[in-house]
């Protein structure tokens, strides 16, 4: 027995301890979820010889271990230096350990930079599907250090806008080595970059940024600050500041060409409801030298690169939320009697999780399935299309279902399900960060029909897909004509919530379609495009389905 076992029980004089779930221990996070296998085999492109490399993936981060690195990364969250001893200027941030272990070995699997070839182009057909799989499995583990790392992936769109900066940045990006050292980059083996549009006076409306950006030969000088500023110790930043031609965007280096640390500062960290493992920091810059990155006046089209990918990324993340959630419930269940009965034999129980499976399952083909649109996007203008459609949609729905959904996984473990030692606790305090950041549930539904609005041919395209390959499911044809509704209406704006939401089920049921058992989609289809608003889990469904979905949310030992 080692220290992540649970230890031999300890004889107590007053009364004995039994019928309490053992730790979860080691679990295997790919073998043990055939709906990932079968999501990842539906939608990775053949061949994609990254895929195998995926099962070693699952089982090293699924150890007690890594839960413990996860553990330890959020009990122990960073702490802001802003001056040394002698009272110089430090702006450092410091980690626990465990961070670290888990930055490294994100950084190691390539989660930051996977889909990027040498060249800047998709580095393998099934890049992003893969490169998803592994997101989705470390977040089951830990969520708060995919920061820096999800967001050095996607910037790194944004930086394409500018070849000079791609030629000086993309080698160090690519590095599989995670270097933590505060020193210039030029001298590090790897990097990571965050990003800040965020100003106090707004965030989804970042075209109030009043950070000024003034020409200074070929760089420039940014004066002004950011009221949310996530991982701060990143070695460059892409900033949204105000130029003579409108707001732009810039990368904005830790140090500045001479070695020297540019003038950022780190004001404070965050004092957030959760990811604490995280810094997210309020920053000023006062001068800062930062390089234009796109042309000037078009800082929102440049950043927008890389909003999307971040998008994307909000959805996978929250699905290993969920699938975390829901593994330690069944874990639960499959061991805790409650009246002379195994919790997993109780037929209520069981429709309960059943159903949640049902949700997960249905979330993480939609999530695979957007994956896969960026894969092909740039050789198909129709996966182009669904890709930038259809993420606003399920970045609403997914990102927003995750708090009931952890909250429902919590009851399942009664009273030990709220307190902190166990692990939902934890899963519960980060489940609404998804939703809010990367452009809010309003922003997403909203975006949706500007979307829409702009890409007339797009949306039909989409719609037209999703008709063919529904055509045979319960409730899909009315669900398609109240998307369509919903995009034509005096009361779009109102609606939009709505089309958002039911254009993604209708997304995720294709997707289920295309990767899960028929009885798996077609129980999707009944019991979540109706229309109808069932207020918390439990629908009923088959005996059989109900054994196969909870097998398939967990395939591991009872
Ligand atoms: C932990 C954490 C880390 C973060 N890290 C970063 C970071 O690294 N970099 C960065 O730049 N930002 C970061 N953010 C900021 C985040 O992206 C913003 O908080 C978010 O975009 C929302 O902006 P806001 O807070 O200004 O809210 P507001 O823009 O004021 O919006 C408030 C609410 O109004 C809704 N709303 C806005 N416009 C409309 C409308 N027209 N109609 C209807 N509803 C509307 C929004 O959906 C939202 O629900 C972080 C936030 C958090 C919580």
């Amino acid at each position: 027995m080692d220290r992540f076992t649970m230890s031999a029980p300890l004889p107590f004089a007053t009364h004995e301890v039994f019928n309490q779930t053992p730790p979860l221990g080691n679990v295997d996070l790919w073998g043990g979820d055939p709906a990932l296998v079968g999501g990842v085999a539906a939608f990775a492109a053949p061949g994609n010889s990254d895929v195998a490399a995926l099962a070693g993936f699952g089982k090293r981060w699924g150890s007690a271990e890594f839960f413990e690195f996860g553990r330890l990364a959020n009990e122990y969250p960073p702490k802001l230096k802003t001056h040394d001893a002698k009272g110089f200027r430090a702006d450092v941030v410091e980690f626990h350990p465990a961070y670290h272990a888990l930055m490294r070995e994100s950084v190691a699997a390539g989660i930051h930079c996977s889909t990027w070839g040498v060249d800047g182009k998709l580095a393998a057909t099934g890049a992003h599907v893969v490169r998803a799989a592994r997101l989705y499995m470390s977040a089951e583990v830990e969520q708060g250090h995919q920061c820096p790392i999800v967001m050095t992936h996607a910037a790194t769109a944004a930086l394409m806008a500018e070849p000079g900066l791609v030629a000086e940045w993309l080698p160090r990006i690519r590095s599989r080595e995670y270097d933590p050292s505060f020193r210039p980059a030029p001298e590090k083996r790897g990097v990571t970059l965050g990003m800040g549009m965020t100003e106090k006076q707004g965030g989804s409306d970042v075209r109030a940024n009043t950070t000024r950006a003034e020409p200074d030969g070929d760089a420039w000088r940014i004066t002004g600050h950011k009221w949310f500023l996530s991982a701060p110790m990143c070695d460059a930043f892409l900033v949204l500041a105000q130029a003579k031609a409108g707001l732009s965007c810039f990368l904005l280096p830790r140090f500045k060409p001479d070695g020297s640390p540019n003038a950022m500062r780190l004001v404070r960290l965050k004092d957030k409801l959760g990811n604490h493992s995280n810094a997210s920091s309020e920053v000023e810059f006062e001068g800062a030298y930062a390089r234009r990155c796109g042309p000037e006046g078009e800082g929102v089209k440049t950043i927008i690169q890389m909003v999307q990918l971040t998008r994307l990324d909000c959805v996978i993340g929250s699905l290993g939320i969920m699938r975390s959630a829901l593994m330690q419930a069944i874990h639960h269940v499959r061991h805790r009697i409650v009246f002379q009965k195994k919790l997993v034999d109780q037929p209520l129980m069981r429709a309960v999780l059943a159903d949640l499976a049902l949700e997960r399952e249905g979330s993480l083909a939609l999530g695979l399935r957007l994956a896969s649109a960026f894969d092909h996007s740039a050789s198909s203008p129709d996966e182009a299309a669904f890709a930038r459609i259809v993420t606003p949609a399920a970045k609403l729905l997914v990102c927003k279902s995750v708090p009931g959904f952890v909250y429902e996984t919590l009851e399942c473990l009664g009273g030990n399900g709220y307190v902190e030692e166990g692990p939902l606790a934890r899963l519960y305090r980060e489940a609404p960060l998804n939703a809010i950041w990367e452009g809010s549930g309003n922003i997403m539904a909203l975006d949706l029909l500007r979307g829409a609005a702009r890409e007339r041919d797009g949306i039909e395209q989409v719609l037209t897909g999703l008709a063919k390959s529904l055509s045979d499911l319960p409730h899909a044809s009315a669900a398609l004509d109240r998307v369509k509704a919903g995009f034509s209406g005096v009361d779009r704006e109102v609606q939009a919530r709505r089309t958002g939401e039911t254009l993604a089920l209708l997304a995720a049921t294709a997707a289920l379609k295309a990767s899960a058992p028929a009885e798996v989609a077609e129980a999707f289809a009944a019991t979540r495009l109706g229309g109808l608003t069932a207020r918390n889990y439990g629908n009923p469904l088959p005996g059989a389905l109900v054994d196969r979905l909870l097998e398939r949310a967990f395939a591991h030992a009872a």
